[in-house]
């Protein structure tokens, strides 16, 4: 079942009611994710639960989904990347709660009276973004290198012979 989210809610007042939201929404809706992307087509899935733990804290749990297609930073070429964010946060009100926490809860800080669930997916899905965007190695070479044919390294075009060089220094040395 399929909600749509609402812009801004209260936390805490989402904590005491056992909101639930879950939905999807495009990626084109996240301009900082969108900055990251080859292309912003797809959607983000996404479940959030509140509640309040036996410790009395207010927990925001769920997950988030989706498939992001990055440019790979070797091969320039689309790198296919999928997203599958478990969520476990704890509302806090000030960051020395932060050093309380059990560590499968991450820290929410939740400095105004309200907080916009958009914002948070986009946080999420940031943080789940690889900090270079790359093919697994040997799965893609740069623009202009050919794989050799029996693997090992790429070749660069016009890459200069070794020993080429080494007879350059080889004379340089004795001028
Ligand atoms: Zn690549």
């Amino acid at each position: 079942m399929s909600s749509p989210l609402p812009d801004l809610i209260d936390p805490w007042r989402a904590v005491d009611a056992g909101a639930e939201f879950e939905g999807a929404c495009p990626l084109s809706d996240l301009p900082r994710l969108r900055e990251s992307l080859r292309e912003a087509v797809g959607e983000v899935g996404y479940r959030l639960v509140f509640a309040r733990d036996l410790e009395g804290r207010g927990i925001l749990r769920g997950d988030i989904e989706a498939r992001l297609v990055l440019t790979c930073q070797r091969c320039l070429g689309a790198l296919v990347w999928d997203v599958n964010a478990p969520l476990g946060l704890a509302l806090i009100s000030g960051l020395d709660e932060a050093r309380l926490l059990p560590e499968e809860l991450d820290p929410l800080l939740v400095s105004e009276a309200s907080i916009r669930l958009l914002d948070l997916i986009e946080d999420e899905l940031l943080l789940a973004l690889p900090q270079i965007a790359m093919h697994e190695p040997g799965e893609c070479v740069p623009p202009g290198w050919e794989a050799r044919a029996e693997g090992g390294e790429p070749v660069a075009p016009g890459a200069p012979n070794p020993f080429a060089i080494l007879g350059v220094l080889t004379r340089g040395g004795k001028g």
